[in-house]
């Protein structure tokens, strides 16, 4: 006789992990127990034949439930206790457990296996779920994930489901907390315009059937409500955008399986893997030339959204649908979160929608659908919700006391952090009105709950703007408890995000900050700037950045770029040259009040004291002005999104050496002159042969030049420096595929190697994570 404990980390809690030990320990004859230990540890204590001990060992990676994910085995023999049976027990009790909350899981293929099959009982059944899928952090109240910490409470089990439950030869449902069944689970029901009731005998089959009629319905899903519509319809695109004052963002389409999804994009294995995963997010990918889907999806864009179906409810519906897929979209009003209860749905959804798909399980916490596009061929979170969220991160060291951070203002998550864990919270959006601001703090004191976080214990860090609602939200947070606030600079933190995200844990680094807005250490708005990190210390050094340009720093800029492009042309033009350019290039109308604001604009640059920017998101705005591919930002980053979509199988067509000549030496520093650039581009604008001018061409040269001449800097400033072989790159144009590419391409003759986050968007929406590691300094174990 031997015995073992065993400890497995990882995503281990919550997934059917210790069911799967108990039948694997049952079979192989050992004695003992599994109990859930620490947040995301299994411990399991084994005894029995050698033989049997070693064979459970090596099957132990092999039988584990799909979505459970091993981080480290850790195996430790010692002598036997005399163990008479394999038990699954409670956790251990008398300390302080934190267990991670699990993110969503979506549908299985063996749970749709049983909805597709007649001769099932869950056959059709809109809320299948099991051990290895379902709903997780949308339904919880509380840790740990038993039934009644969930919305699953108020269904009890059937005797047929407390079968399953208590048989610990069900794979699936052995002690899996969520199952349910059409006699015991949730219900469907459909109401119309007033919601009234609509009295059909399959709900989802009159919805699939009213969608295919041209009819917008609004669908309460998984962690929200969606307003589903035909994507191959052009007048109810049209219809759906004018009814939302929604004129161009793009909507997500869900489409059943990969084979709809190749009609419509082009896919390779890493697209497959992801739209399949069990994250489950929208994928932005190319779009195919013969796509079914209406243009009027997601206008002037290469790219479409897609995804398939993470719950039985959503399969079942678009399976019955025209084409196999139907437009997705939040249900949400223009800025406000998206709707979780029938209170919001009548209030809001009701302008929007014909008919409400609903059903009577309660969503406790907002999940947003998640977005991943891929950048220089890897892939990219532009949103974390629903299936990542609200997984945590480590850090490598512990923080000595517990700290919540309140992100930033443009696609705001926060986060909470202790020992050495962060927990983000998902996607919040945008931080503009009090309603998003209440679900920031609702979803801050979620997880200051259920992780047991002392706040007076804590230190709450915000971002450096002044103007910021996050910033004024975690100093009101701070003063109410008396707790210190530490203030850190936006592009420090998102260069401390990828740092964290990818494990890198000392060293000397070089940050490279690409971004819209953020505010700098002298007062001025920066987003281009190239940072000397050391051990996380704050005392980073500024090494280069783009030169300044004056702004008036009106709420205007953002909104109408030919503003901003004002700005940029006045550092060498004067302006009676740029009213000329302005109406030769029939730029004049993208300011709303044409020549008057033109005007405006000039006298109050002129008179008024500048405020000045260093951001590579507003050059691209610029650009994307000059070139009149987007004169009004409908939708956060739209012009230089629209700029990278022109991009698209353009050609280099400016002065191979255009780069070299933009990187001037500042005081001290590089810095990053877009004039020569913009000069080049009037140039052939105004004089070229109409080959010349090919806007693809003059779109993708734009931001290779730009791509070039980072590049360019980042080699010089590690010139004579002992840094590390990396280049962290962070903020929201980071993503830019032409951009981060060529600045890989160049930099990977040199050995140095450009990365990106991976677990937390590179945007905003990951700035929390990069705030809290800010603590680290001189925490380090070295
Ligand atoms: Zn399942
Ligand atoms: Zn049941």
């Amino acid at each position: 006789m031997k015995s073992a404990k065993v400890i497995v980390t990882g995503i281990v809690q919550g997934v059917g992990f210790r069911p799967a030990i108990y039948r694997l320990a049952t079979k192989l004859n050992l004695k003992g127990y599994v109990r859930n230990v620490g947040g995301s540890e299994v411990e399991i204590w084994i005894e029995g034949s050698e033989e049997n001990i070693r064979e459970f060992i090596s099957h132990l990676l092999s039988n584990m439930p799909p979505p459970a994910k091993i981080e480290s085995v850790h195996i430790e023999f010692s002598n036997p206790r005399g163990f008479r049976t394999f038990k699954i027990i409670p956790s251990a009790k008398g300390r302080i457990y934190r267990s991670m909350i699990p993110p969503d899981i979506a549908l299985c293929d063996e749970c749709l296996a049983e909805v597709l099959n007649p001769h099932d009982r869950r056959y059709r059944y809109p809320f299948n779920s099991c051990a290895w899928c379902g709903p997780r952090f949308s339904m919880m109240y509380s840790t740990p994930y038993d039934r009644e910490n969930t919305a699953m409470k108020a269904f009890p089990l059937c005797n047929y489901c407390a079968g399953e439950y208590r048989d610990p030869n069900n794979v699936r449902r052995f002690h899996a907390q969520g199952i349910s069944c059409p006699q015991c689970g949730p219900k469907l029901e459909l109401r119309d315009g007033s919601w009234k009731l609509v009295e059909v005998k399959d709900p989802l089959k009159e919805a699939a059937k009213l969608i295919n009629e041209g009819y917008i319905v609004a669908v309460k899903g998984l962690g929200g409500y969606h307003i589903a519509a035909l994507a191959t319809d052009d007048d109810v695109v049209i219809k759906l955008r004018r009814r939302k004052s929604r004129p161009t963002k793009p909507f997500a389409v869900m489409v059943l399986d990969i084979n709809s999804a190749a009609r419509i994009v082009e896919l390779n294995n890493n697209a497959i893997s992801i739209l399949t995963s069990m994250e489950r997010p929208i994928v932005l990918l190319p779009k195919k030339k013969d796509s079914p889907v209406s243009k009027y999806v997601s206008p002037g864009l290469s790219m479409e959204g897609i995804f398939l179906p993470y719950t039985p409810l959503h399969y079942l519906l678009v399976a019955d649908i025209r084409d196999r897929m139907a437009i997705m979209t939040s249900g949400n009003a223009k800025d406000l979160p998206m709707c979780v209860n029938e209170e919001c749905a009548k209030k809001v959804l009701l302008k929007f929608v014909d008919y409400v798909l609903l059903h009577n399980r309660e969503i406790v916490n907002r999940v947003d659908d998640s977005v991943v596009r891929f950048t220089s061929g890897e892939p990219v979170l532009l949103r974390r919700g629903r299936g990542y969220a609200p997984k945590w991160i480590r850090l490598p060291s512990k923080l000595s006391r517990p700290a919540i951070a309140f992100g930033a203002d443009i696609h705001n998550a926060g986060a909470i952090a202790f020992n050495d864990k962060v927990v983000l919270t998902q996607y919040i959006g945008e931080l503009s009105n009090k309603e998003v601001a209440e679900d920031l703090l609702k979803y801050i004191n979620f997880f200051v709950r259920v992780y047991g976080i002392s706040l007076r214990n804590s230190v709450i860090i915000v971002d450096k703007h002044p103007k910021y609602l996050s910033r004024a939200l975690g100093i009101e947070l701070a003063e109410k408890y008396g707790v210190d606030i530490v203030e850190v600079q936006h592009h420090y933190a998102h260069v401390l995000t990828t740092l964290v995200d990818r494990r890198l844990w000392s060293g000397k680094f070089i940050g490279l900050a690409l971004d819209g807005v953020g505010y700098g250490d002298d007062g001025n708005i920066w987003g281009c700037e190239v940072l000397l990190i050391e051990n996380y210390s704050p005392k980073y050094k500024r090494l280069a950045h783009m030169r300044y340009t004056r702004s008036t720093g009106s709420d205007r800029d953002v909104v109408y770029p030919a503003r901003m492009l004002i700005y940029f042309l006045s550092e060498f033009m004067d302006s009676s040259d740029i009213r000329e350019l302005f109406t030769r290039l029939g730029i004049m109308k993208a300011l709303p009040l044409g020549e008057t604001e033109f005007n405006a604009v000039i006298t109050q640059l002129k008179e008024t004291t500048p405020v000045k920017i260093s951001s590579i998101g507003r050059l691209l705005d610029s650009i994307a002005v000059l070139l009149n591919i987007c004169h009004v930002r409908t939708y956060e980053g739209e012009p230089a999104i629209r700029l990278e979509a022109e991009a698209k199988d353009g050609r280099y067509v400016l002065d191979e050496r255009l780069h070299n000549r933009m990187i001037m030496c500042g005081e001290g520093t590089y810095e990053l002159d877009a004039s020569p650039l913009l000069k080049e581009l009037i140039n052939i604008l105004m004089n070229g042969s109409g080959r010349e001018r090919d806007i693809k061409d003059l779109a993708y040269s734009s931001l290779v030049t730009i791509g070039r001449a980072l590049a360019a800097i980042v080699r010089k400033v590690a010139r004579g420096r002992r840094v590390e072989p990396y280049i962290l790159m962070g903020g929201g144009a980071v993503v830019n595929d032409v951009i981060t590419s060529t600045i890989k391409k160049e930099l990977r003759d040199e050995d140095m190697y450009v990365l990106l986050p991976r677990k937390v968007p590179p945007n905003d929406g990951g700035i929390a994570l990069g705030q809290v590691a800010s603590l680290l300094v001189g925490e380090l174990i070295e």
